[in-house]
């Protein structure tokens, strides 16, 4: 059941995805009268787990950290093919690149290969965002699924803790529309209902959904926002928002799922249960890093990076035990 399940899960399109198959009807939503994020578990075990997402992020408790150097590899790439579908639970956007697009650096030791975007939004421009800062919502959040390239396929890299890689960027109203996102808005109305898929003639690059500076970041370990809820994913939240207009947000929350119009699709914050939560405060140069070169820089990115990691893990249970 479960590698069926997992299946089912990358086929759809990974965190956003209904796990419906012939002989069951597990389909998840957001609203009471269908199987609701507080009832989740009831069909999806592993939804109670204890390290769960999204969280509340308060900043005055987080560890402040100076990371390696995030980096990006292949970013300014256009897709080959892009297909934009609503999965009955987000939009989800899947392109072919004819050069794997990664992430490397930051908190992560492995390389992680880009997979797929979408997005999570609310009711209205006051809530939306799944994780929160200082309790505070975002109206829409952008999560960037990557994948560990130590692992020999998709469906393992899910049975394991540092499966997943999500860069996570919240998003703030503007007056102006934000012309990056025009093609995909333009684009909502043909997928208006649950599994309709269409084509983006041109796609986006990698580079130009990332927010403007991607130095400070939170990041924290966690789970899939929706079921089977994995914990598997190490979460990268940037603090620079993305600018929406109105507009263009309110433009997702025309889109319908099988129970109805698909007007928020937020799961609430979920217990912290201990877990350390750092802040990366910058001071290096981010992007635009060539993958030849990252290497050399990566492989001295990981002894800083466990070295960092391995002291914060001290810090925080030496916390907990004192
Ligand atoms: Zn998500």
């Amino acid at each position: 059941m479960f590698v069926k399940l997992v299946a089912v899960l990358w086929i759809a399109g990974l965190t956003c995805v209904s796990s419906n198959s012939p002989d069951n009807d597990h389909s998840f939503g957001y609203d009471s009268g269908e199987l609701d994020p507080l009832h989740w578990a009831t069909e999806y075990k592993t939804c109670s787990g204890k390290y769960q997402s999204p969280i509340d992020i308060e900043e005055k408790l987080v560890t402040k950290v100076n990371l390696p150097l995030l980096r990006f590899h292949n970013i300014d790439i256009f897709p080959t093919s892009t297909n934009i579908t609503n999965n009955g639970h987000t939009v989800v956007v899947l392109s072919n690149y004819t050069t794997p697009v990664m992430i490397s650096g930051g908190p992560l030791t492995p390389f992680y290969r880009f997979t797929q975007f979408h997005f999570h939004w609310g009711v209205n421009d006051s809530t939306g965002s799944e994780d929160l800062i200082n309790n505070h919502s975002f109206p829409m959040e952008l999560h960037m699924v990557f994948t560990n390239t130590d692992y020999d396929n998709d469906t393992i890299a899910l049975t394991k803790n540092d499966g997943l890689v999500v860069l996570a960027s919240f998003f703030e109203v503007t007056e102006e529309d934000n012309p990056i996102y025009e093609e995909i808005v333009d684009t909502l109305n043909k997928i208006n209902l649950p599994d309709n898929t269409a084509i983006l003639p041109v796609g986006l690059t990698i580079r130009s959904i990332l927010p403007e500076s991607t130095e400070h970041y939170f990041t924290y370990k966690g789970s899939l926002t929706t079921p089977p809820c994995l914990e598997v994913v190490t979460w990268i939240d940037f603090k620079h928002p993305i600018r929406l207009s109105h507009k263009q947000i309110q433009a997702f929350r025309t889109l319908r799922s099988k129970h109805g119009p698909l007007t928020h699709n937020a799961r609430p914050v979920q217990e912290l249960s201990g877990r350390p939560v750092w802040y990366n405060v910058g001071g290096y140069a981010t992007l635009n890093t060539p993958i030849d070169e990252s290497n050399n820089g990566v492989t001295f990115g990981f002894a800083i990076s466990n070295i960092v990691v391995l002291l914060c893990c001290i810090f925080a249970t030496l916390s907990t035990v004192l």
